[in-house]
């Protein structure tokens, strides 16, 4: 079937909808709201279609329809739920000039509904002309989780700048600016809510000046599946021109960056140092301020043991723009998807992050604090010194035979979950290859594990 997408002016437009059950109701719910003026033609109406009578938002005839009504009207919606009674009324519909959407009968449409993402002014229209509403859906669903609600306020703000210039009379108003506008920064500052911001590129740009202002995209890329990215952290890393990343990224994440875009490896194998923290800051100012988008990508979520506070200090001190997205953590991966709640009520009331971080053989932790019926413990970098902490923690009063797992690879497709006690899991370590990352868990709640393990 050939179609020709078009976008109608409500406001301009007269419906008639000959039916009053489930699809006459869906298709009256969106003819007004796009400000159309809709009269509903049938023996018996849906609640909503009667609210919408009483409230005069539409108009009612509680009747079997004829060729009277067809007299005055653009389009006709049929949505009875008899194949001959719509058969009957397209005729005579179409005899009195009126254009006809068959609900039942796509192929004899001169019309029909696209599935709409809506985000006005912004509007984006799936359609497949009828034939299968399933794909439409689907496709309409796919696209919506990309375009974020935001972009209403993004469309409203191109609108305004529009209209000023051309009440201005200004020549920029077209092409070329606009080009260059999109693919500056200013959307996405007007995303992040600095209008402010997106207001001083926008007027550099209309002084025909190149935007050489660069900004740094510190992105939680989480614990390793992709699907478990944010939309923002998705959508800044498809805007990336050089990106700093480190061993914890995975290599399906890396995957979404730009081929066309620099990557630098910056992470750190536990011994080898690859590149020193201090290094790292300075080149993610460096980047920046040679106007590119740099991507500082981390595994989890920046702040969370992740040194991202260190890195944007530096920045916020030599007065390079960034911004801070959040991922989700080894913590919340690992608990998910191993089925171990971090808190629960009959196991734990509070929950606790450390680093097992060792130092010169030993880690440095209060361990008496860390002692405590109803807490969990989740000891991020935990795995070299796993020995030591589980002699300290029973050395400290914490029972030998408190639950312990050790997520290996968490979230990835070879997860692994690997249980015992304080006493048993050093003994279960040393004779096996348990690699990293690996997040190590103790407290009742591991016992969960058994039951609610889905993975
Ligand atoms: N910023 C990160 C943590 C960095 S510290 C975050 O918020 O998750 C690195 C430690 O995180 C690793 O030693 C390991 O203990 C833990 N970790 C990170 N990703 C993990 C994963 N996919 N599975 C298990 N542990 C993980």
């Amino acid at each position: 079937m050939s179609s020709l997408p078009l976008v109608l002016n409500g406001a301009r437009c007269s419906f008639v909808v000959v039916g009053g059950g489930d699809v006459a109701t869906r298709k009256v719910k969106t003819l007004v709201r796009s400000g159309a003026s809709v009269r509903v033609i049938s023996p018996q109406v849906s609640e909503y279609i009667q609210a919408l009578a009483d409230a005069k938002s539409i108009t009612l005839e509680l009747k079997t329809a004829g060729d009277e009504v067809y007299q005055a009207s653009d389009y006709v919606v049929l949505a009875t739920d008899s194949t001959e009674a719509n058969q009957t009324q397209a005729d005579l519909a179409r005899k009195a000039g009126a254009r006809v959407c068959r609900t039942d009968e796509p192929e004899d449409n001169d019309f029909s509904f696209p599935a709409v993402i809506d985000r006005s002014p912004l509007k984006i229209a799936v359609s497949t002309s009828g034939s299968t509403p399933a794909l439409t859906r689907y496709v309409r669903e796919r696209i919506e989780a990309f375009i974020p609600d935001d972009y209403s306020r993004l469309a409203l703000w191109m609108e305004t700048l529009r209209n000023r210039l051309r009440a201005e009379g200004s020549s920029k108003e077209r092409g070329q600016f606009w080009r260059r506008w999109m693919r500056s920064q200013a959307p996405e500052q007007i995303l992040a809510r600095h209008p402010d911001l997106a207001e001083a590129i926008t007027e550099k740009l209309l002084n025909g000046e190149d935007e050489v202002r660069g900004e740094v995209f510190l992105v939680g890329a989480g614990p390793g599946d992709p699907d478990l990215l944010t939309f923002r952290a998705l959508r800044l890393i498809q805007m990336a021109d050089v990106v700093f990343y480190d061993r914890l990224v995975s290599p399906r994440i890396m995957d979404l960056i730009p081929t066309d875009a620099e990557k630098i490896y910056v992470g750190k194998a536990r011994s080898d140092h690859a590149v020193p923290q201090g290094d790292i800051n300075q080149r993610l100012v460096v980047e920046a301020q040679q106007g590119k988008r740099v991507l500082r990508l981390k595994g989890g979520d920046p702040f969370i043991f992740g040194r991202g506070g260190e890195e944007i200090e530096e920045l916020a001190e030599a007065g390079v723009p960034f911004q801070v997205v959040p991922g989700i953590t080894a913590a919340s991966g690992c608990s998910a998807y191993s089925g171990i709640p971090l808190t629960h009520r009959d196991h734990a009331q509070s929950v606790r992050f450390v680093t097992g971080h060792m130092k010169n053989g030993t880690c440095d932790l209060p361990w008496n604090e860390l002692i405590h019926p109803s807490q969990t413990l989740v000891i991020y970098m935990g795995l070299v010194g796993l020995p030591e902490i589980c002699k300290q923690l029973i050395a400290h009063g914490m029972p030998s035979d408190t639950p312990i797992a050790l997520v290996e690879k968490g979230t990835l497709p070879d997860q692994k979950v690997h249980t015992g006690t304080l006493n048993t899991m050093p003994d279960y370590v040393k004779g096996r290859e348990i690699q990293a990352p690996t997040l190590t868990i103790v407290g009742s709640v591991v016992n969960l594990h058994s039951k609610l393990g889905w993975r």
